[in-house]
């Protein structure tokens, strides 16, 4: 069965046609600047040729118009016909309330994506874009939608709850929805697999450090609490993006420099994180390198950073009752060996010892804890593709 696994941005596309079952990777790629003038990417696994072409990209249908064709195309494609797409899986970023699993994509269900467009206004628009261009281009063809949130669906109120006048809720839906949840699924299913036991046995916490970095409280295959909030602003600060922080600041700041909110929001999305607090860069590596040079801020930004991964790891221990392994996955998480021996530093009172020489190691899976660590630390590549395609395959059939 062939997938293909589509990511619509609001001006870009990013896109994967791979096979759930063998999890090989037929072909992926990028479409950049749609609605500017228009970059394509095309991978073809196996086969040496990578294209980069410009390709006039108006609209998304032609971004996805591209895609196909660079599919079938005969000398570089890698299916014979547009019928050896079985479904198409979309990455959607909200499903609000609606949606705690993925679905077929009907009238309603676009009706109802649409309905929680308010919630994401920067990202929903352009995944429902992306939808449409291809049901124009595929009109017998499955689609799927698979949510950022509807993993994080199965939270508590007391965990999705905020202390603000109930209203707020009732009426106008305010409440963590939390992020990220295709990836921290992937990687909990994948951890039971290499811890030998059944998820529904299983405490897990799970470290999604990359640009946007979110962590979740996995008890039995469920999310009981997740880092990221109402939006992804929430939580541990990131590559630009502050995390938690007291809100009485921005009134504080709003009113000393005569920002609106739309400046202060500017701030706290773009100009903030590791990035502001190092003066270097959101890019770990930078900050390694700066930090090793000898910069007091840049080696702070890391210890900052690390230092919340390593409070949410014991506050979801304390919100589980326990927890028998520690996740890291993403850009940072996957390759960060400081960024992960630093959020371990101390945890040993609650059983869980790094292996410091295990933990030098890139981008595979591992058990990178001490073997009398009584806490697994595991290092687990994401896959969200992989995910959104087998949810994809499950629905289609
Ligand atoms: P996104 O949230 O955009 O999906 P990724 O998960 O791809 O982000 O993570 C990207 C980040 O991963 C980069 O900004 C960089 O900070 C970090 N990163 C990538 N490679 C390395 C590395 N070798 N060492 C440290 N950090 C890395």
């Amino acid at each position: 069965m062939n997938i293909l696994v589509i990511n619509a941005g609001s001006s870009s596309l990013k896109y994967q046609l791979l096979n759930p079952e063998t999890q090989q990777v037929l072909a992926k790629g990028l479409c950049e600047r749609i609605g500017i003038d228009g970059k394509f990417t095309y991978k073809p696994e196996g086969k040496q040729a990578v294209k980069e072409a410009d390709v006039a990209m108006p609209t998304h249908n032609e971004a996805i118009k591209a895609v196909l064709d660079a599919l079938v195309d005969p000398a570089n494609g890698v299916i014979a016909s547009m019928k050896e797409i079985d479904a198409v899986g979309h990455r959607v970023v909200h499903g609000g309330e609606k949606f705690a699993r993925s679905v077929l994509i009907t009238d309603e269900v676009m009706a109802a994506i649409q309905e929680c467009n308010p919630l994401a206004p920067l990202h929903n628009p352009a995944n429902i874009i992306g939808i449409k261009a291809c049901q124009a281009l595929m009109p017998e063809t499955p689609m799927v939608a698979v949510f950022d949130t509807a993993f994080h669906q199965t939270m508590p109120p007391a965990a999705y709850m905020y202390a603000l006048p109930y209203e707020y809720y009732e009426k106008d839906k305010v409440r963590r929805y939390g992020f990220h949840g295709t990836s921290h699924k992937y990687v909990t299913q994948r951890a039971a697999a290499m811890l030998g036991k059944p998820i529904e046995e299983l405490k897990l916490i799970s470290c999604h450090l990359g640009n946007g970095s979110s962590i979740a409280a996995v008890d039995g295959g469920k999310s009981v609490d997740t880092s990221m909030g109402f939006t992804p602003l929430a939580g541990l600060p990131m590559g630009t993006r502050c995390g938690d922080i007291d809100a009485g600041i921005l009134q504080y700041l709003m009113n000393k420099y005569g920002m609106d909110i739309d400046k202060m929001l500017n701030v706290l999305n773009k100009k903030s994180g590791v990035e502001g607090l190092s003066c270097v860069s959101s890019d770990f590596r930078d900050l390694e390198n700066a930090a090793g040079e000898g910069n007091q801020k840049a080696a702070l930004a890391q210890e900052k950073f690390a230092y919340e991964v390593r409070k949410y790891v014991g506050a979801y221990a304390a919100a589980m009752g326990g927890v028998d392994a520690v996740i890291f996955t993403a850009g940072v998480g996957e390759n960060d060996k400081i960024i992960r021996s630093l959020a371990c530093k101390g945890l040993e009172y609650m059983g869980l010892k790094l292996d410091e020489a295990a933990n030098d190691v890139r981008g595979k899976e591992a058990v990178i804890s001490a073997a009398d660590s009584k806490v697994k630390v595991l290092l687990i590549p994401t896959n969200e593709e992989l995910m959104i395609a087998i949810d994809t395959a499950a629905l289609a059939k």
